[in-house]
């Protein structure tokens, strides 16, 4: 069978450019081939069974991630399965910015709320921890959901990550004072009515529990961590949140209404209003 050959039936679900690369990436990972190899047709050497096998399972539309069970966040592989969100290439703006803002802080606390695969918290610590003197950073991070706590843990122990992950609703926090130098969160934010304009492959795969929020409520968990926030954070802390492009106003206002210093919104990689970065009420 020819690359064309191999990837051409995905285009029922994807457009030609997603389907090429969604077939590279397979092939890439699960038989060891580089793009080189595949066009000039090492695919001929390999066996047509497990070739057809592989595509299957994406021709009924599972995403290329679950198939191979791993997902690159910030040049690392992470384990990933359904009942955790895939990291999503925009969410690696939150970890380079945490980093950033911490760079100055010898011995760094940081809390991530709703880890899921723990790819910001791994990451975090990782980039930390290649600075000697930045070692000390504490990063704990947590997830209401046992599978999500499990795989958390197992790509913190095969990266080498030191994290510490908690069970822990983001909807009933402890009471902590003064406790982080960042709190960063990539919570549910898709509305019900933004289905419609969701592709399958998300819908039928991806955990609800990580994706949606209700209609009348968007802002749920923004104003449950927003509220931990601001007793939680050291003088000088800031929230980073991944955020819905449709609310950066409301998220605005909410943390301006609830006494927090500035609101920064960021662009993602594709123009859209996707990160909130908010100060403490006498940080800058
Ligand atoms: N960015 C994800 C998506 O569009 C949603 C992530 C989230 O809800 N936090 O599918």
């Amino acid at each position: 069978m020819t690359f064309r050959e191999y990837w051409q039936p995905l285009t029922a679900l994807y457009d030609a450019g997603e389907a090429r690369s969604i077939a590279l990436l397979a092939l890439e990972r699960r038989f060891g081939l580089s793009q080189t190899d595949v066009l000039c047709g090492a695919m001929d050497s390999l066996d047509e069974q497990s070739l057809t096998l592989l595509r299957s399972r994406l021709l009924a539309g599972e995403p290329v991630q679950y198939v191979l069970g791993e997902a690159e966040f910030c040049g690392r592989i992470f384990h990933v399965e359904p009942g955790v969100l895939i990291p999503r290439k925009e969410t690696e703006w939150l970890c380079h910015k945490a980093v950033e803002l911490m760079d100055g802080i010898s011995d760094g606390s940081l809390l991530d709320i709703g880890t899921g695969s723990g790819c910001i918290a791994c990451t975090v610590a990782l980039e930390r921890g290649r600075q000697p003197e930045l070692l000390n950073t504490e990063v704990v991070a947590w997830d209401i959901s046992d599978q999500a706590i499990a795989m958390a843990r197992g790509n913190a122990a095969k990266l080498g990550a030191h994290i510490c992950v908690e069970k822990t609703d983001a909807l009933n926090p402890p009471v902590d004072t003064n406790r982080w130098d960042i709190i960063i969160s990539n919570p549910p934010y898709v509305c019900q009515s933004e289905r419609v304009a969701m592709h399958q492959n998300v819908l039928c795969h991806e955990p609800e529990l990580a994706l949606f929020v209700p209609d009348d409520d968007p802002l749920l968990f923004y104003r449950a961590i927003a509220r931990y926030a601001i007793h939680a954070l050291k003088p000088c802390g800031k929230v980073l949140f991944e955020i819905n492009p449709l609310f950066a106003d409301e998220i605005t206002k909410m943390a301006e209404c609830m006494g927090f210093g500035t609101v920064a919104i960021e662009n993602d990689i594709y123009g859209k209003k996707r990160y909130a970065v908010i100060s403490c009420p006498n940080g800058k």
